[in-house]
């Protein structure tokens, strides 16, 4: 998974993002200031980096004119809401926008596209004794092919990228069926059930009671 630098003056919104970050097997260094932003990247070489706007001194949109030279993708983290401001983001370089507050899977779903689009995530994943590749949507488990329904593939995927999160099932749903689908949250259970079946996740596809599931692994 990736090295991912937070520039970020809130602690506790750091380590917010940083929980959920490391749950999914990215690595992370925290730093609050554009200074310890600057050396860090140079120090570390990150290969993503998330950028609060509004920091005291030089704020985001002076830094990432800084950080351009690494080459490194960059992705503006913000409170606030105007138009101008995500237009400017993006005219000064950086790959996405997100405004805070927002959801654990919506930021990871952002940087796995921000990092495809950089070639920095190769797509494949070990989860659980299945082999998992994301860019050609197959699957296999001790090296045999694993045949999946449309369906079942984006509920795994969903699982995936969320794993060691709890998703509910209406979560879920929308993530792996749209949201314009018309279905009941009983139509997830039965595809978990095939999926812990055809994939042996038994024990790793968690039931969280009274709320969804929760994919386990320390991948
Ligand atoms: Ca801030």
């Amino acid at each position: 998974m990736a090295k991912i630098l937070i520039v970020e003056d809130e602690k506790s919104i750091a380590d917010l993002i940083e929980l959920n970050l490391s749950l999914t097997g990215h690595t992370c260094q925290w730093a609050p200031l554009a200074e310890d932003a600057l050396k860090q990247t140079e120090d570390w070489q990150p290969d993503l980096i998330l950028l609060d706007v509004m920091l005291p001194g030089r704020d985001g949109f002076e830094l990432i004119s800084e950080l351009n030279r690494f080459d490194i993708p960059v992705i503006f983290l913000t409170a606030r809401q105007s138009v101008v401001d995500k237009v400017q983001g993006l005219r000064l370089g950086a790959e996405d926008y997100i405004t805070k507050p927002f959801e654990p899977a919506e930021l990871l779903a952002r940087i796995e596209v921000v990092l495809r689009r950089a070639g920095k995530s190769s797509g494949k994943l070990q989860i659980c004794g299945v082999e998992i590749n994301l860019m050609e949507r197959s699957v296999s488990r001790r090296g045999q092919p694993v045949e999946l329904t449309a369906q079942e593939y984006n509920l795994m995927e969903a699982l995936v990228r969320n794993r060691n999160i709890a998703l509910s099932r209406e979560k879920l749903l929308e993530t792996a069926w749209g949201f314009d689908f018309a279905g009941e949250t009983r139509t997830v259970d039965i595809h978990i059930q095939r999926l812990r079946r055809k994939l042996d996740w038994e024990n790793c596809l968690k039931t969280v009671y009274k709320y969804g599931y929760r994919l386990e692994s320390d991948g």
